[in-house]
């Protein structure tokens, strides 16, 4: 993370502060101490942002974030409850690796379930400290990313100012907030529950970013201008006011009530002072977060666990791995309570022969990977 304007991971390893406007220094082929893990980690050339820019084109400024830096801040963001993967240096998904087909060109493959470590963009995502690193490791010099949504309990409407994004106060309280490379904002808001659309209505150039979606994170450097995405100031995350809701919830009438827009108050260039710093009062997700948008319940949990009955032998455990991860998103969505869900999955892991301690091993770690705790069920 760069704090107070220095590269975190860069200071730290040659003990001194590096303002982010100096030219990187090498940092490669130096052996530290993870902060957050404890583990030593040695610095190979492909970690090194100096050499990273030494050997390529595609910034501009000539300014890649090092991949201690982006450790760091990976680490910090998952200690907050958000998963987090990497994008490619373009700002796009890595490539799914040979084994793994495209959603479209293999509807039954899960992409939430195979498990691989940076395959399917946003279902990498995780708060595994150790999968974290093995991910930076795998995409050295791209970009951090959080997985958005009921997932990691946050809504993050994202500003474009090129296509006429503005803050508008009176949906937009102040809250968390990250100025993007490309010079727009992103807000963080409490998921509220429930589905919510990926457009704010009435609002051009304002996009929400929920279920299914992910936002780039600080400090990435922006690919086209070689800008770093930067928190601003310090305030905590605010509940999703009402107003900003029912501007995002889905028009087909499932949830809420969709009433006219009224028009909106826009706030040219930067928002007033104090926008960014304060104490909102934070408040935890809603407890009802309703299904989700899932259609069927019971249809979907009995094809996860057919999922398991006919699994290859060799493949069951990842398969009730991929069903577990697939459950826990369910119960993300408050469409079935945890214990049911565990239930369900205990029984069909055991009747396709796994063991006890297996069986166990691959929900929790599903469960886990999709941030559904499993502290509340017997052991
Ligand atoms: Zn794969
Ligand atoms: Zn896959």
């Amino acid at each position: 993370m760069t704090g107070n304007g220095v590269w975190i991971g860069a200071s730290y390893v040659t003990g001194r502060p590096v303002p982010i406007h100096e030219p990187y220094p090498h940092i490669c082929a130096t052996t530290v101490t993870g902060r957050a893990t404890g583990r030593r980690y040695r610095t190979e050339r492909r970690q090194c942002a100096a050499c990273g820019a030494a050997r390529s084109a595609y910034q501009p400024g000539g300014i890649v974030s090092d991949t201690l830096t982006l450790l760091a801040a990976a680490l910090d963001i998952a200690d907050q409850g958000m998963p987090v993967f990497m994008l490619g240096r373009s700002k796009r998904p890595v490539a799914n690796c040979p084994d793994c087909p495209k959603v479209e060109d293999d509807p039954a493959h899960d992409p939430a379930g195979c498990g691989h470590l940076t395959c399917h963009g946003f279902y990498a995502a995780t708060r595994d400290p150790d999968r974290i690193a093995a991910i930076l490791d795998a995409v050295p010099l791209g970009l951090l990313a959080i997985r958005t949504g009921t997932v990691a309990g946050v809504a993050v409407v994202d500003i474009d100012p090129r296509n006429g994004g503005r803050i508008d106060l009176d949906v937009m309280p102040p809250t968390r907030a990250v100025r993007t490379g490309s010079g727009g904002w992103h807000l963080y808001y409490t998921h509220p529950g429930g589905p919510l659309a990926a457009k704010v209505a009435g609002l051009p150039g304002v996009d929400l970013k929920a279920d299914g979606g992910y936002v780039v994170a600080p400090p990435s450097i922006h690919p086209r201008t070689g800008q770093p995405y930067r928190w601003l100031g310090d305030r905590p995350t605010a509940p999703m006011p009402a107003a900003l809701i029912e501007r995002c919830r889905p028009a087909d009438g499932s949830v809420g009530v969709s009433r006219p827009s009224r028009p909106s108050r826009p706030v040219a260039g930067q928002p007033r002072d104090g926008f960014f710093s304060g104490t909102a009062q934070a408040v935890p997700p809603a407890q009802n977060p309703g299904a989700g948008g899932i259609s069927s319940p019971p249809a979907l949990l009995a094809a996860h666990l057919a999922a398991v009955a006919r699994a290859p032998e060799g493949t069951r455990r990842t398969t009730l791995y991929g069903a577990a991860r697939g459950v826990a998103r369910m119960v993300a969505a408050g469409a079935i309570t945890e214990p049911d869900g565990y239930a369900a999955l205990y029984e069909a892991g055991r009747n396709a022969g796994q063991t006890d301690r297996d069986t166990r091993a691959a929900i929790r770690g599903g469960f886990r990977d999709e941030s559904v705790g499993t502290e509340g069920i017997a052991a």
